[in-house]
C-alpha cells in the first residue's frame, strides 16, 4: 500500500495517522478486527485441544477429505483464468463463508469495485500439504477452513500493508464471521484467511 492507503487504514482502526506501520497499529488493527468478531467465538483456536474435536483429522493427498459442504457464490471469482462460481468447504465453516462473501458482495457492489479490491482473484479453499518451511505442522488448507484471495500481491513473505493490498474492509467482513485474515495477525501472507479462533 501507499502511503495514503496506510493513512486510510490507520483512520479506520482508530490509530494514529502517521504513516508508520508500527507495534501501535499493528495492536490497534488486530484489536479493531477482533471486537468485531462473534462472542462466543465460533471456531477453536488453532493447536488448541478444541481444534480436532471440532474439525476432524486433516485432509490427505489421495487418502481421508475432510467433511464438506458446497456454498454458492455470490459473484464469480477466478482461479487463473478459470470462472468459479461455487466452493468446496469444511461443512464447520462453510456457511460462515458463504455469509462472508455475502458480506463482500454488498461492500463491494459491482465487478469494478470488487476487481479494485482484488477478491475476484482466488487461490484455493483445499491443498492436502504441510505448512511451507515446516516438516511436521499442516496448513489450514489440508481442513478445508481457509482460502487465499489475490495471492500474487499478498505473498506469503510480503509483510502487509507496507508491501501488500490487501483491503482492511476485506478482513473486517471476515472478522465479523470469526475469520482471522493472516496479514492483520502475522503481519505477512494477507491472501489467507483461516476460520480459527485468535490465539
Ligand atoms: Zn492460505
Amino acid at each position: 500500500m501507499n502511503r495514503i492507503e496506510i493513512f486510510h487504514v490507520q483512520e479506520r482502526i482508530g490509530t494514529v495517522v502517521d504513516g508508520f506501520w508500527g507495534p501501535k497499529s499493528i495492536a490497534a488493527c488486530q484489536n479493531h478486527l477482533k471486537n468485531m468478531m462473534p462472542v462466543p467465538h465460533p471456531f477453536p483456536a488453532e493447536g488448541s485441544s478444541g481444534f480436532l474435536d471440532f474439525f476432524g483429522p486433516h485432509g490427505e493427498k489421495d487418502g481421508y477429505t475432510p467433511p464438506s459442504k458446497r456454498i454458492k457464490l455470490p459473484f464469480t471469482i477466478y482461479y487463473d483464468q478459470t470462472p468459479v462460481t461455487s466452493l468446496l468447504v469444511h461443512e464447520k465453516c462453510a456457511d460462515s463463508l458463504q455469509r462472508v462473501f455475502q458480506k463482500l458482495a454488498t461492500i463491494y457492489p459491482n465487478d469494478g469495485s470488487r476487481e479494485a479490491a482484488g477478491i475476484l482473484v482466488y487461490n484455493g479453499v483445499y491443498n492436502p500439504r504441510k505448512k511451507r518451511g515446516s516438516a511436521t505442522s499442516w496448513s489450514m488448507h489440508a481442513w478445508m477452513n481457509a482460502i487465499d484471495i489475490n495471492a500474487g500481491k499478498n505473498g506469503n513473505k510480503t509483510s502487509w500493508p507496507v508491501n501488500a493490498k490487501m483491503p482492511i474492509e476485506v478482513m473486517e467482513c471476515f472478522a465479523q464471521e470469526g475469520w482471522l485474515a493472516a496479514g492483520a495477525f502475522w503481519g505477512r501472507d494477507a491472501m489467507h484467511f483461516q476460520a480459527t479462533g485468535p490465539v
